[in-house]
């Protein structure tokens, strides 16, 4: 595309409830592609974040910057910074600019690391009133987040996983799954649940977000009569349709009365904003604004009744399994809330990580996913052909591609998520490094993928519950994978600890690299990618994983860990 076209891709205007939209075209306002790409992204998650006026970029409180002051100084400082320097930010406020060099990464972000016995939700909060810290959840205080998107190929691997193990099937063809939550990452829940042609009910307190989620096409239909909802649903599921529904109501109630009128779903989860009983969660018999007025007044009272209507959600997702539905908990620590008030039987519900999604992730295949950072859809759609051309053989990456085009609208600058392994996120990181160079894309490309991944997050209630060593809540590898990001010339490496009702629960390590089309780009793109995918190989070879010993030796990695173990064990 010549500079001509590239800067005719329209800028979409901004507005008082989104003040920031992420530059498009080919201009450059910072001295490189390698700054330019990380403030295209630090504006994209704001774009296609839930609260931008806040900084919120999803998860009710994680934020891309600490606040407006510095979201300003960050973005100089990236318009200033040269290619030998690396800015620091700690908690979403910039700290200094250091001279590195060359091969260093330009941005290095920590957020919400706080130490063992102070990591609470009670200091958290009393540190954020001071404006001393700030979330950066996953993928948004480190500007990786992608819309729903990001979260929607996880859903649509968890649930076709989910469709495999349980059911012996690749999709959920007539079958019913009853889930809530449709905030930034729960609406990809109903598109996904579409995608596998399954009939879904979410329910939802918010009718501004319901409402919203239909007119973007991720729900068809939206009521706030239970009668109508379940009718809809019932009569697709017998007709064998798929077909999604909004419910809009509390997802407790919604659960009671599938008891009530001895309805059986075949699926049962949610994805409200568990982890959060103060700004996330809606208790059963209170209002969204009722809920608003006692978080301002009577806080204390509204995480109490939030607690108390998570353990019944729990109780009634329980009872549901006993009546023969499958029920998993989707990563929203809806069972530690529970569990921390009382109901220590809440853990009896699995979590989909463990069920669903170990055996990719021990192989070292995960959330990869990259940006456009010209904004322009078509450069997207030549990578989704490359994605075709390159793994012909490959029928999840086929269907995902296939499915994604379909389904999937453009949000912000144009992307696109894939869940690739060891070697393949290198080769496909390569190639378009060379369509960069070629000028067969339009701009350079950002690399990058969701924390979730082999080797980048120690999460006991998620990620890395139940592993085979008992190693669940050692932080070390998010920790080292960070490290080795750093050293392999990642241009952007984050670590983040969970903050608010995730205080203390996790630690993650993010990266971003940009495929500026150079030579220099290629170097760090292949010991990044290798790198990356081969630490998550090697941290499930260690906790004992066959797939990840196999896919180890087949890699040619080099595992010391499991050759002390060898010794230690007294085998050769
Ligand atoms: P969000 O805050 O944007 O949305 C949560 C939604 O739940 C809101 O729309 C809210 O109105 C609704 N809600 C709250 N209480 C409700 C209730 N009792 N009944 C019905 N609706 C209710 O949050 P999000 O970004 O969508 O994330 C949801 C949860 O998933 C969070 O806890 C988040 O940390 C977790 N999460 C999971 C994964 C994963 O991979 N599984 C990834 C990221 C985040």
């Amino acid at each position: 595309m010549t500079q001509a076209t590239l800067e005719s891709i329209p800028i979409p205007t901004p507005t008082l409830e989104r003040p920031i939209v992420a530059q498009r075209g080919g201009t450059l306002r910072t001295k490189s592609w390698r700054t330019e790409g990380l403030l295209r992204m630090l504006e994209n998650v704001l774009e296609v974040g839930e609260n931008p006026r806040n900084l919120v970029v999803y998860a009710a409180l994680g934020k891309a910057a600490r606040d407006w002051a510095s979201y300003e100084r960050i973005r100089k400082a990236l318009i200033e910074l040269a290619d030998d320097e690396t800015l620091m930010i700690q908690s979403g406020k910039p700290i200094g600019v250091f001279q590195t060099h060359a091969g260093a990464p330009r941005v290095l972000l920590a957020n919400s690391n706080l130490v063992g016995r102070w990591a609470t939700t009670e200091h958290f909060y009393e540190l954020y009133a001071k404006g001393k810290i700030a979330w950066g959840g996953l993928t948004a205080g480190c500007w990786q987040y992608i819309g729903f998107q990001g979260v929607l190929q996880g859903t649509f691997e968890t649930f076709g996983a989910l469709a495999r193990v349980e059911f012996g099937v690749d999709d959920l063809r007539g079958r019913l799954v009853v889930t809530a939550g449709l905030g930034g990452m729960g609406s990809a829940q109903p598109l996904a649940l579409t995608m596998l042609h399954a009939v879904s009910i979410t329910a939802e307190v918010s009718a501004t977000r319901a409402l919203a989620r239909r007119d973007a096409g991720l729900v068809q239909h939206v009521t706030s009569d239970l009668e109508e909802a379940l009718k809809i649903a019932l009569e697709a599921r017998d007709r064998g349709e798929a077909c999604s529904v909004a419910w809009i109501g509390n997802a407790v109630t919604l659960l009671e009365t599938l008891l009530e009128r001895g309805i059986k779903p075949d699926v049962v989860t949610d994805m409200t904003s568990a982890h959060d009983a103060l700004h996330g969660y809606v208790p059963q018999g209170v209002t969204l604004e009722e809920a608003a007025v006692l978080r301002e007044s009577f806080p204390e009272r509204l995480v109490q009744h939030s607690r108390d209507s998570m353990v019944r959600h729990v109780q009634l997702m329980l009872e549901h399994r006993d009546r023969g539905s499958i029920v998993f908990d989707y990563g929203n620590n809806l069972r530690s809330q529970a569990r921390d008030h009382g109901f220590p039987q809440a853990f009896e519900i699995k979590v989909f990580t463990e069920s669903y999604l170990r055996d990719l992730f021990a192989r070292g295949i995960g959330p990869f996913r990259w940006v456009a950072l010209s904004g322009d859809p078509a450069d997207i759609r030549w990578t989704d052909a490359l994605l075709e051309r390159l793994y012909p053989d490959h029928a999840n990456i086929q269907r995902w591609i296939a499915a994604a085009r379909a389904h999937v609208p453009f949000q912000g600058l144009a992307a696109r998520t894939a869940w690739l392994g060891h070697g393949q996120r290198t080769q496909v990181a390569l190639e378009i490094n060379v369509a960069v160079a070629r000028g067969d894309l339009s701009a350079p490309v950002a690399f990058s993928r969701d924390h979730l991944d082999a080797g980048s997050m120690a999460h006991p209630n998620i990620m890395t519950e139940n592993l085979k060593d008992g190693t669940d809540a050692v932080a070390d590898w998010p920790i080292l994978n960070a490290l080795l990001l750093t050293s392999s010339g990642a241009d952007l490496v984050a670590v983040h600890s969970g903050g608010g009702g995730y205080a203390g629960y996790m630690t993650s390590a993010g990266v971003t690299t940009i495929a500026d089309g150079s030579a220099d780009a290629a170097e760090r793109l292949k010991r990044v990618m290798n790198n990356d995918t081969g630490w998550g190989v090697l941290r499930y070879a260690d906790a004992g994983y066959e797939a990840s010993i196999q896919t180890a030796t087949e890699a040619g990695l080099q595992a010391l860990g499991l050759e002390v173990d060898a010794v230690n064990e007294g085998r050769p």
